[in-house]
């Protein structure tokens, strides 16, 4: 989050359009930070999406396309690792993105799984808001206990893992103390 990767993957999508190989965009339907129907950055660049529901809906969302891109994959959970792996086993071309650690500092799924099918992986860093070093966390800014909270990015922001403090899953609140 806050890295560029959506910018990133619309720059990926519109270089693959060029190859003429068929191509979906699918997205997660509860990530309502986007317009229906389409990705977007805060720069304004976009490309349409097919929204799904959940992870099962993959396969069929994907339709005969030779090249399937989901963005924000940590929504699905592992509801996403059956329908890519078939998807690969079906010879086609899968790109994802999407949180690699979530407000907690645990690994989100299903990316520890699915890093370990990739062929290829490309982690992006933002700056911390706090120090301006790399940053590699999402800080969760207002209090949540849910891994996935619906709602706008200003509920986060990018974090060094100096300055991440991560939130307490049991308390429902973010850790230390330290937000002012
Ligand atoms: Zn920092």
């Amino acid at each position: 989050m806050f890295a560029g990767k959506t910018t990133l993957l619309i720059e990926r999508i519109e270089a693959l359009r060029q190859s003429g190989q068929s191509l979906r965009v699918l997205r997660p339907a509860r990530d309502t930070r986007s317009l229906p129907g389409s990705i977007q950055t805060h720069g304004g660049a976009h490309a349409s999406a097919i929204e799904v529901e959940r992870g099962e809906e993959i396969l069929t969302a994907a339709g005969n396309a030779e090249i399937i891109i989901i963005d924000e994959i940590h929504f699905f959970g592992d509801h996403a690792l059956e329908p890519c792996r078939d998807l690969l086993r079906a010879g086609r071309m899968v790109i994802v993105a999407g949180v690699e650690i979530d407000h907690f500092g645990k690994p989100f799924d299903p990316f520890p799984q699915l890093l370990q099918i990739a062929d290829s992986v490309r982690r992006l860093q933002g700056v911390c808001a706090r120090c301006g070093a790399p940053s590699t966390h999402t800080q969760r800014l207002i209090p949540a206990s849910d891994r996935i909270v619906a709602g706008g990015e200003e509920s986060y922001e990018p974090r060094c893992s100096t300055c991440f403090v991560p939130s307490r899953p049991n308390r429902g609140d973010v850790g230390g103390g330290r937000l002012s």
